[in-house]
């Protein structure tokens, strides 16, 4: 029998790079958190040849200080968590320190920052694969971060080549992913461009700085798809009721249990849904995420109502950072709703409740 041995560290570190950078949705995705964690009022997403080539997120934030040059990109370094218990009240996107040192295992990388004081001068910073800093040069630059990914997945064939391969389909949901970001952070400005390898730069929305939601969703998606669109607005009484089915005790999860969810949805009134369901978004707290259950639930609700169309949803479930888990997987993708049950039972009563409140069947062009 062959001897056990550890894996050798290099080795180690591509393995679990490539669970956290996982395709091009989690590059963007990584990146565009980490600009938002640094407090950017402003992020511009470039990709070359749809990210194949480079993808570059540019942000207005804090900028990276020169002692945390050495560490930035070194496994399991973060400057938002240091505990475990800090997880239950998590403020940031961030937490793994993960995402930095994986793109340094898979794509060469490499960073430019500069703190205000500093203006316009920068640094820039280039890794070795490991994470370990290389190479430092003085740049010129703005205050703020600018990371650039180039050549992802370079040494992982297979999956290049998947990537590759469906890139058609990769693109479309990193801008689907962007356009979730774009649309619920308000107050900040999105750009997303991108330019064929020999091709001219063009942009694929902006969003303006807006204070609402419903501003950005029109910068976003268009004005047409709001006349369509009405208020989300349910609150989901979840205090736990006595009896051995009770779930949740005080003690056991602290703080507030009601859930809110705020955001807009296709009226279900016919032709004005989408015939596929392309345009759903869910976040926790502002935190977009896959929830397909909860999708589920909607589109019951809706199909009640409208049978032949799906509707575009904006969803933001407000809750309690105590009830629900973000460390599930390493890409985060995943959420752990507590109780998600009973909360998807109350959500199709509001749903059904304020579909009914108005009659909401009768199309637009019909009302009085
Ligand atoms: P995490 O976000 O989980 O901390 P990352 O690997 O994404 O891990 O980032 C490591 C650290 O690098 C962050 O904790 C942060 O201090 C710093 N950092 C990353 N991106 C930026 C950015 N755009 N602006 C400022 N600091 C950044
Ligand atoms: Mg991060």
């Amino acid at each position: 029998m062959a001897t056990i041995k550890p894996i050798e560290g290099r080795s180690v570190h591509q393995i679990q790079s490539g669970q956290v950078i996982v395709d091009l949705c989690s590059v963007v995705k990584e990146l565009v958190e980490n600009s938002l964690d640094a407090g950017a009022t402003s992020i511009d997403v470039r990709f070359k040849n749809q990210g194949l080539e480079s993808i570059e997120v540019q942000d207005n934030g804090d900028g990276i200080s020169p002692q945390n040059y050495e560490t930035l990109a070194l496994k399991h370094h973060t400057s938002k968590l240091s505990t475990y218990s800090d997880l239950t009240t998590l403020q940031t996107f961030g937490f793994r320190g993960e995402a930095l040192s994986s793109l340094c295992a898979l794509s060469h990388f490499s960073v430019i920052t500069c703190q205000a004081q500093d203006a316009p001068k920068g640094t820039k910073l280039e890794f070795e694969v490991s994470g370990k800093l290389k190479e430092t040069s003085v740049v010129a630059a703005q205050k703020g971060t600018t990371v650039i990914v180039e050549n992802l997945f370079n040494n992982l064939p297979v999956r290049r080549q998947e990537l590759q391969r469906n890139i058609k389909r990769e693109w479309n949901r990193v801008v689907g992913v962007l356009g979730q970001y774009a649309c619920i952070q308000t107050g900040i400005k999105f750009s997303v461009s991108q330019q064929a390898s020999k091709g001219k730069k063009t942009t694929l929305f902006s969003t303006k700085g807006n204070q609402s939601t419903r501003e950005n969703i029109v910068n976003v998606f268009g004005a047409k798809t709001l006349t369509a669109l009405i208020t989300l607005d349910l609150n989901l009484e979840l205090e736990p009721t006595s009896g051995p089915s009770q779930r949740w005790s005080t003690q056991e999860v602290g703080g507030k249990k009601d859930i809110r969810i705020l955001g807009h949805i296709s009226r279900p009134a016919s032709g004005e849904g989408r015939q596929t369901p392309d345009r759903q978004m869910f976040f926790v707290n502002s935190r977009p995420c896959g929830l397909p259950q909860v999708s589920k639930a909607f589109n019951e609700v809706y199909k009640a109502y409208n049978g032949s169309q799906s509707p575009f949803i904006f969803a933001n479930i407000e809750l309690d950072t105590h009830l629900y888990d973000v460390n599930v997987s390493p890409d985060k993708r995943t959420i752990l709703l507590h109780d998600q049950n009973r909360m998807l039972e109350n959500l199709k009563v509001a749903l059904t409740e304020l579909f009914e409140s108005q009659d909401y069947r009768v199309p637009i062009s019909q009302l009085p």
